[in-house]
This record gives structure tokens, sequence and C-alpha cells, in this order.
């Protein structure tokens, strides 16, 4: 996303001669300018990602990505001076698939010959604000996966320079640990650059990784905070072209040779050394490759013959290699680079939270994913044509990482056409997962590898064809295979669980008649987990539930909460695709699950009294609208619920939440909803002009979401520390207090739009609250921004902690910036930071932790407050080019006559004394973003007769992929993935350095054990994407000096020779003594893969490195040590059957 460079001209016309060569270095002692041309291709913003493939669309914006390819190949090969770099695997992919046996040929040629070279190299470049690092990963492999396969290529650059603020995931683990030597970026804070560009330290060393010492990064931050060309050399934005013949008229080499050497020398004295990097190409530039480089040559070789610097044609890799010759110490960055506000008044922190739902459905699809692919993997990939695979989930998920999808800050078409892909690929997924538990259910054996399998040697595209066929297939294969219960399973997934909807319980029981829910857990670890199934209340009252070891499970029938009927009546009205067959109750209960597997439970009505139904407690005025209401809870001015770990107490005065006690650790705490009123950017202030919008989060108040007060409170404190207006004091809600054996609830109703339920559940300590927001009302033609507040007394001063991208957990200082003197000009916005997944505050006793179930903004404005963004509608745009206000409709259009959009979604809350908080907050934030898959079914009619165990012979009502086999609890396994000729298994340490005394040791793993039941004959540790082996990836990757002082001296003046090597020369990596062969000077070799290398292959068998063998690596005994924070990455290759 880049605004438009203005540009200006003069003319000047006397004649120079244009002889000089574009590449040659005819001045080593000059400026060494590297021209780097690219395209940066937003798949998907304001066009759909297919639109701009095609070049569709284009009233909205001229941009087609198959142009740029088309004619890149051409230019390229016109010229081999001429170079490119390409990021969007996405796209690449899509034309890689269209094109012939000739042009591929000559793709692969200028591959091999260095003209044109794959940066980053994922599927998306994605956003690393919002993306959780497990998409991340998936979506990098996909794109590095392709690049491996088809040119043997292994990306080397990390080139984010397009992302709205940049995180310590993406240092650490996205660039390190994937084997790049750099990583570029333009957007960083305006004050951020200011002071990095006094000091010469736009490029620096960062290592964004408390725990992982070996991960840090050369970083590159472009000087222009974009990454577009120099200001006037945007040709084909209708800048001048280079006019070089004086025979004729406006001859105007000089004057652009004067304004190219001018931006030149500007950028070098912000830079260290005499090489600089100029980006040529902004968005979807180059589809007219031969307007672009025929100025280029021009230019090249008129700057070349003025010599004042040395201009040619680079690549990222080349400058990078240039720049690690120097062998000097570059400044050190920690921490990351959230937030980010390229105005005084313009904080990106908005898109934190932007299109909340559809961050939730990213966030579930993608664990959906991870636990798909485990089945998929254990059962085998179907044959070619055979059956679903969760191909197209992982190109869906891929997709929205992209730094305009997950964000929300694309146009709403194209947020519906991402949804479409989205549940599209999760009906495959989806399809996998029943045919594998029903196969498994039916006490099928795990059938044998079909070596003709999907062998993704050739990734489809996108799944738009074909799939339906998949479906069909699979369904004619499950039909035809033979059942040795003789009962057919038929599975549903139902994806409205969370409003009380699916079909196959909600029929059955209105039948009078029970179901069967089967729980896969994708953890390692076995686990309790609270289980909801939808029921219609109508023909029992009492249900009864059996475990899988026939026994009695407790569970409870609890009537769905008004605001969940609200939202079924509302969905019911605007969308026919939404279900119809809603449940006015669930039965709850509490499933023990197996590591790596399920378990099934029977969930049948029961007859006798309705003594499970539990009891309703009120504090409304007016209770008789619903049944078993007790009016008693205003008798009290306490109420509380306690599971014999957590005790929650509200004041039945304002129906607040008063304390909570986890333990012996009790916290004085409260909750609201609130909401800030975005700027229209019509105020008369400073910055006149900027609102609030997708991108942008702009306060102009915060107000109470309870039209009711009740005088001065911690509200009013808030607000004049804020120094906002708005209506003061503390609301007032209705609270209802739902009680039984399984889950006590509260539920609290701050407005008729606006309601939050905290449960908790039977031997659980943490509290869960589930959010309802929206519609969003705006008749009063104001913006609202919606935050859930909580306070407490954590005496955690200015400091809080939030996640990045899931993983380490990073200090954050209000009004503060660890490598700058922060000018506070937005005092909420400014001090907002994503929270991936966690948020937490803590004082000497005891952690207050927030756990989200997809990415939100959140901040902590005093002490022992944080705050939480849960939904935004605003009614403005923001003026980052998007075009559209946020405003969300059920109907999924815009400025159309439908409800705007409920959001729900779900925080745990965690509270322990701050020496054990590691545990619980670790553990459970795993937990939250892998619920267990559940599917539901009519019981087996064998099961149902009076024949008491005879019945159920046949059925496997419990199994493990690892047969039981538990990870250490600080161990995840973060990827199971059937590659068609091996398994990608990744293990990620869950803790951080000094994060806990125990469970932040080194641990170590019996990859056997945990994966007995795969065949395989052979293990490989790879780096982080699988496209290399670890082996090399250490011995190749590129290591640059850190120094902590930002203003170590450096010589400016460009005539200082360094030992840089200009365009081309290998010094970079012979200067380490490792002497890796880069012939052939000015054609960087493409590194090849060595994987299929016998020699190499031989060479790692014989020197077992790739595990820690503790003495030799015994056949049932592979043992990964992971180090705090580590994440391991393996290829095992399948054993012939
Ligand atoms: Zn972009």
């Amino acid at each position: 996303m880049l605004l438009i460079l203005a540009t200006a001209a003069s003319c000047r016309g006397t004649a120079t001669p244009h002889s000089a060569d574009a590449t040659a270095d005819a001045h080593p002692a000059t400026l060494k300018v590297h021209v780097v041309c690219h395209s940066h291709d937003d798949a998907g913003w304001l066009k759909t990602v297919d639109q701009y493939y095609y070049g569709a669309n284009n009233s909205i914006q001229v941009a087609g990505v198959q142009y740029t390819l088309d004619t890149v190949v051409q230019a390229l090969t016109a010229n081999p001076a001429r170079k490119f770099v390409y990021g969007e695997m996405g796209f690449f992919m899509r034309w890689w698939a269209q094109q012939d046996e000739d042009t591929r040929a000559l793709v692969t040629q200028l591959v091999e010959d260095g003209q044109l070279e794959f940066v980053n190299g994922g599927y998306v470049q994605h956003d690393e604000a919002t993306a959780h690092y497990v998409a991340m990963v998936d979506q990098t492999t996909l794109g590095h996966t392709f690049l491996r396969k088809t040119f043997g290529a292994v990306p080397r650059i990390g080139w984010q320079i397009d992302p709205f603020g940049h995180s310590a995931t993406q240092a650490g683990l996205l660039s390190a640990y994937a084997g790049f030597d750099a990583l570029f970026f333009g957007r960083a804070d305006y004050q951020d650059m200011a002071h990095r560009k006094n000091v010469s330290a736009l490029e620096m060393v960062w290592q964004g990784s408390s725990s992982l010492a070996d991960a840090s990064i050369f970083t590159g931050n472009f000087i222009s905070g974009n990454y577009g060309p120099p200001e006037g050399f945007a040709f084909e934005w209708a800048d001048p072209p280079i006019m070089d013949d004086p025979r004729l008229d406006e001859f105007n080499v000089h004057e652009r040779v004067d304004a190219f050497v001018e931006q030149c020398q500007r950028m070098a004295a912000s830079t260290r050394g005499p090489d600089i990097m100029l980006t040529i190409g902004s968005d979807f530039q180059f589809a007219n490759a031969h307007l672009q480089y025929k100025n280029l040559d021009k230019l090249i070789r008129a700057v070349n013959s003025d010599g004042r610097v040395n201009a040619f044609y680079s690549t990222p890799e080349a400058y990078v290699r240039a720049k690690h010759a120097y062998k000097e110490s570059w400044p050190l960055k920690q921490d990351d680079f959230f937030p980010y506000a390229d105005f005084p008044h313009a904080f990106w922190t908005g898109y934190f939270t932007s299109r909340p739902a559809s961050k939730g459905f990213i966030r579930s699809a993608t664990s959906f994913l991870q636990a798909a692919r485990q089945l998929e993997a254990f059962m085998g990939l179907p044959g070619k044509e055979a059956g679903p695979t969760t191909e197209a989930l992982e190109e869906a998920v891929s997709l929205l990482q992209h730094h305009d999808a997950i964000t929300g800050t694309e146009k709403q078409h194209v947020a519906c056409d991402y949804h479409r892909r989205l549940h599209r690929g999760l009906k495959y997924a989806q399809a996998v997962v029943t045919s594998a538990l029903e196969a498994l259910i039916r006490g099928q054996d795990r059938p044998g590898r079909d070596t003709g399998g999907v062998a993704p040697d050739s990734i489809t595209l996108d799944s738009s064809t074909g799939s339906d066929a998949y479906v069909a297939a699979s369904q004619r294969v499950l039909q035809e295979q033979p059942n040795p219960i003789d009962a057919p399973i038929t599975l549903e997934i139902c994806d409205w669980l969370n409003i009380t909807a699916c079909n196959t319980t909600v029929h059955l029981s209105s039948a009078g008649k029970g179901f069967m829910v089967a729980a896969y857990n994708p953890l390692g670890w076995s686990r309790e987990v609270p289980l909801r199934a939808p029921v219609s209340s109508s023909t029992a009252c009492a249900w009864a539930v059996t475990g899988p070891e026939n026994e009695a499970v407790t569970a409870q029938l609890l009537p769905a909460s008004p605001s969940t009927h609200d939202l079924q009546q509302l969905l019911a009205g605007v969308n026919a695709t939404c279900p119809t067959t809603f449940g006015d109750a669930e039965v709850a209960f509490v499933a023990r699950l197996p590591p790596l597997g399920y378990s099934t439970f029977f969930v049948q009505p029961a007859s006798g009294a309705c003594a499970g139904r539990g009891s309703i407690q009120s504090n409304a005025q007016d209770a008789s609208l619903q049944t078993d209401v007790d009016n008693a809870v205003d008798k009290e001015q306490y109420v509380s619920l306690d599971n014999g770990f957590a005790r929650l107490e509200f004041d039945t005065h304002t129906g607040l939440l008063h304390s909570l006690t986890v333990q012996d650790t009790k916290v004085q705490m409260s909750m609201h909803l609130a909401w800030y009123n975005s700027s229209d950017g019509l105020e008369t202030q400073e910055n006149r002009g900027q609102a609030s919008g997708a991108y942008i989060f702009r306060p102009n108040g915060l107000y109470n979401v309870s039209s009711e007060g009740s005088g001065e409170g911690w509200w009013g404190t808030l607000l004049r520390r804020l120094g906002i207006g708005s209506n003061q004091g503390d609301p007032i809600v209705q609270l209802d207090i739902v009680r039984g054996d399984v889950v006590l609830e509260a539920r609290q109703m701050f407005a008729n739009w606006a309601t939050l339920v905290t449960r908790l559940y039977k031997g659980q300590s943490q509290v869960e609250m589930e959010w309802t927001v929206g519609p969003i009302p705006f008749a009063d033609g104001l913006g609202k921004e919606v935050v859930v507040v909580y306070t407490s007394d954590v005496d955690s001063k200015d400091e809080f902690w939030t996640d990045a991208n899931g993983r380490e957990m990073i200090k954050r200082t209000r009004d503060y910036r660890p490598s700058w003197e922060l000018n506070v000009t937005e005092p909420v916005a400014g001090n907002y930071y994503p929270v991936t997944a966690a948020m937490y505050v803590q004082d000497a006793g005891k952690q207050l932790t927030v756990l989200t179930d997809r990415s939100q903004g959140g901040a902590s404005l005093q002490s022992g407050q944080m705050e939480v963004m849960l939904h935004r509608r605003t009614l403005a745009d923001d003026a980052r080019g998007v075009g559209e206000p946020l405003n969300e409709t059920a109907c999924g259009c815009l400025a159309c006559d439908c409800p705007g959009l409920v959001a729900r979604g779900r925080h745990w809350l965690v509270l322990a004394p701050r020496e054990e908080a590691a545990k619980p907050r670790r553990t459970l934030q795993q937990e939250l973003n892998d619920p267990p898959l559940l599917a539901f079914s009519a019981i087996p009619r064998e099961v149902g007769s009076s024949n008491a165990d005879g019945g159920r012979i046949g059925l496997r009502r419990t199994f493990s992929i690892s047969e039981g086999h538990i990870l250490h609890s600080n161990v995840h396994l973060l990827t199971l993935k059937d590659t068609g000729s091996s398994y990608l298994v990744r293990l990620a340490h869950l803790y951080q350095e000094g994060e806990d005394s125990i469970l932040s040791r080194p641990t170590t793993e019996n990859l056997n054990a945990v994966l007995q039941l795969l065949h395989y004959q052979e293990v490989r540790e790879m780096s982080l994407t699988g496209n290399q082996l670890h082996a090399d990836m250490q011995r190749d990757r590129l290591r640059f000096d850190a120094s902590n002082d930002l203003t170590t001296s450096w010589l400016h003046d460009a005539s200082v020779s360094h030992a840089s090597n200009g365009e081309g020369g290998d010094s970079g990596r012979s200067g380490s003594g490792r002497g890796i062969a880069r012939q052939a000077v000015g054609r960087p070799q493409q590194r090849q893969l060595l994987l299929d290398d016998s020699a190499e292959l031989a060479r790692l068998r014989a020197g077992a490195q790739i595990i820690d063998c503790h003495g030799g690596c015994a056949v049932d005994e592979l043992l990964v040590t992971l180090k705090p924070m580590e994440v391991r990455t393996f290829e095992l290759v399948y054993r012939p059957n």
C-alpha cells in the first residue's frame, strides 16, 4: 500500500554522450548505488487477489500482476545486465501454472543467472502485528516449498516492505531461523526514523528474541519510510522519461542525473558505508517493464558517465554481501517496531482490531488446519482425485496472512472474497477430519500409504477447480469402504456452535434422541476441556453424558443467553445461508481428551426431574421474561461464583465484577464495556483531517456503553488522566447468574448490543469471558470503537506485557519507547500494541493475564488496568488508501440496508502468583489457541440397543496418535504435515528465558515416542521453512556484528573505501572463511539444495548432527533438545510399507 509520490520536472538542454556500460563499476571509490527493481503486489486490497492477478476491475486500480511477470521476463531476457526481485509467491505460482515449457525454461535460466531473484518468498507478504506465528511459518513455508521444488531456490532476504510495523518474531523466528541474511522494510515510526537518520542507524542488527541469542538479523529500514522509487523516478507513474537524444527537444539528461545523484547522496548521509540500495518500483509496478528498464538503462549509463556515483542493477542479496564485507559493527536493535505512526496523530493501531470477526475466523481456521493435518498425516494422503485434502485451507490461511487481509484494511468486497476462500478451504479440511474420525471410530486400521498420493510437486491454485469433485469422490469412497460395525457414522462439524446452532444435535434432540460428540485434541498433552453442544430443550430438560469408558460424565443443560437468541434472530433475518437449526439450550460437560487423539461422548436425554438445568438469578427489575429466575441477586451486596479453583464476586448494585480470587491470590477487579468515539477528522485540533479508520485509531472521547451512571469511580479517574470528557461515572448493568454442576455463568448486559458472559467451568482455573458486541449503533453519526476495560489493584505502575505473534512476551512502558525519546502526541492510540494472544500486568506478588482468541489491540493506560479493543465501526475513511469507512454489516455489504456486524469472541483471564504465573498462562494460551475439533453424529445404533456391552463392539471410542505419549508441558507439536514424501514436523519450546524456574530450561523429547505409529526411515533437521538442511543454513547464513551504541562513529564520506565488491562478487561469504563457491562473478549462483544429493545425505547420516542423539540414535530413540523459545523443524522421510 503506497500513496502516490509527487513528482517535479524542469528543463536543461545540453548534450552528453551515453556510451558508459550500464553495469560497469568504473569508479570503485565512489558511492555504489544498488538499483533494485521490484514490484510490490498485494494479494488483495482494493481488488481481490485474482482481480489483481488478471488486471480486472481496473476502474478501482490499474493493476495486473500477470502483465508484470510477462513483461519483466521479456525485459530481463533482452538485457542480461537487468535484474528484478520478486516476493509474492501467491501470484507467481498462479502465473507459473499458466506458462508453457519454453517460458518456464527461460525463467529457470533467469533464476540461475541471478537476474530474477526471489525475496521473502512467502505465499504473501504477511502482516506482523495480527498474524499468529503458526500461520506466518505456514505461509512462508508454502512459498519456500514451491521455490525449492521449482528452482532449487532458497530466498536469503526478508522483504517486509509494506507491513505497518514489525514484530520481534519476524526478526528472530521468521528471518534468522528461515535462513535469511537480512531483512528490509519501509515503514517505521516517524520519530524513530528521524532519530535513526540522524545517527545513521537506519541499518542495524536486530535481535528480536531475548531467548534466542543466535536469532539476530541485519535489518534495513528504507530511508523514505516506504519502498517506492526516488522522487521523480517513477517512470511508470508518468515521471519524465530520460530524454537523451540531443537532436531532439527537451533533452533532460543533466537535470535527471543531478536529481538522481542528489537523492543518492542524501541517502548515503543516513546510512553507513559506500553502498546504498535504491528501490525502483512500487505497488503493481513493472506491468510495463520495457518502459521502466529502457529508462533505467539510460539513467544508469548517464549517471555512471557523470561519475559522481556508480549505479548498477543489483539485488538485495548482493547489497547485503557488500555491507557484510565492511566487517563493521552495526547498531543493535532489541524489542520491536510497534506501534507505527506516520504522523503525530496517525497511529496505525486501529488495524490491530479492525474486522474482529474476520480475525477470529482466520485464527480458528489456522488452528483447524494444524489439527486437520495431524489426522491427514496419520491416515495418509488420499490418492490423486480420491478425496479431500487440507491443501485448499493451507492456501486460504496463507493468503489471509497478507498485510491487507488479516489486518482488516481491505475493501469490503475483498473481505468477502477472502472469507469465501477461507470457508471453502475449511469445508475440505472438515471433510478430511470427519472422514478420518469416522474411519477411526469405526475401528478401521490406519490405511497403507498410497505412494501415488498427492505429492505436491505442483501446488494447485487455491482450489478453485476440482475440489467439488474431491468431496463427491470422498463421499463415494467412504460409502464403498467396509464398515466393521455395520453402522453408518456421518459426522458433522458445526460452524455455528458459538451461537448454539448445529443441524445434527438440534434435529436429534428435537426428536428426543441422543447424539455422539467426537472431540479431537490436537495438543501433545491430555487435557480436560469444557464442551457445549446445542440442543432443543423441547423434549427433555435433563441430559446424560457417557464417556469413552462408558463412564458417566456430569452434564448440565443451560439455556442459551438472551444475546445468543438475539444473534440467532438477526442472522436468520439477513442471510439465507445461515443455519436455521438453532438450539435454545446447550448441554455442557467437561471432556477428558488424550494427547493427539479423540474421545467420543454419548449425549442422551435422561428421564427424571429437570435437576440438571441449573438456576438463574438476576438483578434486573423485571426478570419475569425469564424462567427459573430468582431475584435474590439484589438482596446481598455481592454475589459470588465459586468452582473450587476460582471465585468471582459481582456487585449486585452495579452488576459489575468486584473481585477475582484464584486459590490464594486475590485481586479487586472490574470489567466494563466502553467506546471511543472515532475521530471523523473534522475536529478543530492540530492535524485536522486525520480520521480514525481501518488502519488508524484516533479517539475523540471515551464513553460508557451503559447509559446509566453512578457517580465518580475508576471511570472518572481514567478520564481525568486522559484529559477527555464524557459521560462520567460507573455504569450499572443488568446481571444474571446461571448456576449448575458444570458451569457458572454471569451474564452482564451493558446495552442491547453489548454483553459479557463470564464463566467458571468445573475443574478449570481460568475465567472465560465471552464478549458480544454489535450491531454497533451509529444513528448518532458517531463512529465507535468498543473496548473492554479490566481494572485491578495490581500495582503494575506504567508497565505491561504483550505477546509478539503468540510467541515471546515483550515489556511495554506507557508513554515510552526503549530506543528513542518519545514525544507523546496520542496518549491512548500511541500506547496501543498488538495483542495477538496474550497481555498481562503484574506486581511483586501477582500476575493478571488476558488471553485472546484472536488478534486485538490492547493497552494499559493506568496502573493495574488493561483494555482490549473488541470491535470498531467508523464512519470515515482514514486516508491511507482503502477509501472506505470501516463499516461492516451482517450482510457483508457496505452502505446497505443491513444491521451492523455482530462480533463474538472470548478472553480467558488468568490470575496467579507472579513466580508461578508463566505455567498457567503458557498452557492456557496454547489451549485457547488450539481448541478440540468437535464433530457430531447420531449415536451408532448398536450402542443405543439394550445389549449393554455387545453393542459397542467395533467402535473405537478413544484413540491417540501418539499412543498416549505426552509431550512435556513446555513443548508444543507445532506442525505435523504429510508432504507426499515425508512428514514435516516442528517442535516448539513454549517458554522464554527466565520465565519459569523449571519450564524455561531446555527440554528433550523423544520424537520417535510421539510419532511411533508413523512410518519413516530417515530424519533430517531443516530450516524453519523446510527449504534447506539446517546444517547448510547454519553454515551459510551471514552474521553481522552488533554494537549497543547507536552513535558508533562512521565516516559518511562516500569516497571512503571499504572492502566492498559492488555488484556481483563473493567477498561476503568467502570472508567468513567458509569458502562457499560463488563462481561466475557478476552472476551470483543460485543456491542449490542438496537434499537429493546422496553424498550430502551420507554425510548427514554419518555425522549424526541432525539430532542430539545422546550417544547414538537408536532406532527407537530420537531425542530432540529444545532451548527456550526454540523451534526445530524436521523432515521424516517415508519408509515404504
Ligand atoms: Zn502492500
